[in-house]
């Protein structure tokens, strides 16, 4: 387990947003703190699995981390330790398809309804014979075919350029060993391009197209970066900190909005309900969410509920819309800490 900077950690307040004096920040800091140390503290209702079973060894490890688009960044617990995106990278996968193809024709391959079902269901949008959206699996195979690149290898390349800026490490990589577990355990995946292969939606060398999906999927991060590349996108595209452009500024809104409708799997609807505010999960137990012109933020926790989301990682961020008034629908009356 990484080491725990949970008090120590001195980058809040560093660049702080305008119009928030020194004694605000350090308020919010605390305020920060304290919200963590109770979820560190909670007991982990709603666990009902891990993915992979093995990381219930970590089931408490817990980091959380914030980018605000002016730079100031705040990082508490378990936010130097790794895991993998997997589902988080459909958000870039799709970031990138759309660079490459343009909004109406991504939009003729993959639709932006949220299915209501879980992300691996084997089912699709028949009347617009296409995936429901690109934050389930199908959708993101198409994307991930949708990238430009001569063969998988380029693909991948280009998408881990692209995620580079996003979270500011010149380093970010596909773990070798997840990556092999994936190719491993990946049946169903196959039987979903094949399945659309067969429908017309997806096209070409299905494998190979398998391996780009997979190795986005086993990038590993921090919540620190994870919190940089969500407030990449909060900040219209630019990493608020390297000040490089990660994707084009047109579509970072489509972008934001599945995430918005699509992203917390067959929960989106409750998600959008209790907490407000655009993210994405992967199974692995991170979260990333943005929110437009103001934050980035990031949870880690890899024990998972029902639907395959963080449990703690839910509850987390919906203390933290709470707390802080991030709801997209908060009234500007309501007094926010
Ligand atoms: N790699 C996983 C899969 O394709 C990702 C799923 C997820 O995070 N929900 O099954």
């Amino acid at each position: 387990m990484s080491s725990r900077p949970t008090d120590a950690t001195p980058a809040w307040g560093e660049g702080f947003p305008a119009g928030l004096d020194a004694d605000a920040a350090e308020r919010v800091g605390a305020q920060l703190r304290e919200l963590y140390r109770r979820h560190a503290g909670a007991a982990t209702d709603g666990v009902v699995s891990f993915y992979p079973p093995e990381a219930a060894a970590r089931r408490e490890t817990f980091g959380l981390s914030g980018v605000h688009v002016g730079g100031a960044r705040i990082s508490l617990g378990d936010c130097r330790e790794r895991f993998p995106l997997h589902s988080i990278s459909k958000v870039f996968t799709y970031a990138l398809a759309l660079e490459d193809n343009g909004r109406a024709a991504t939009l003729r391959r993959i639709g932006v309804e949220p299915s209501g079902d879980p992300f691996n269901a084997i089912i699709f949008d028949e009347a617009q014979n296409r995936p429901h959206n690109p934050m389930v699996n199908a959708g993101a195979l198409v994307a991930a075919s949708l990238v430009r690149g001569d063969d998988a290898g380029e693909k991948i390349d280009r998408l881990l350029q692209r995620l580079r800026v996003f979270s500011g490490n010149p380093d970010l990589g596909v773990e070798p060993e997840i990556l092999d577990q994936q190719l491993d355990s990946n049946d169903r995946n196959m039987a979903v391009s094949y399945l659309m292969r067969s429908l017309g939606m997806l096209d070409g060398d299905l494998e190979a197209n398998l391996s780009v999906y997979l190795s986005a999927c086993s990038v590993t991060v921090t919540t620190d970066e994870l919190a940089m590349m969500g407030a990449t996108l909060a900040n219209d595209g630019i990493n608020p900190l390297t000040g490089q452009r990660a994707m084009p500024s047109e579509h970072v809104r489509d972008v934001i909005s599945v995430m918005l409708t699509c992203g917390m799997y067959d929960a989106a609807g409750q998600w959008f309900y209790d907490v407000g505010i655009p993210a994405k999960s992967g199974v692995s137990g991170g979260i990333v969410a943005a929110i437009p012109e103001r934050i980035g933020i990031a949870v880690y926790s890899p024990g998972l509920d029902v639907h395959g989301n963080s449990a703690r990682g839910v509850a987390v961020c919906r203390d933290l819309s709470t707390h802080f008034g991030l709801h997209l629908f908060t009234p500007s009356h309501e007094p926010a800490s």
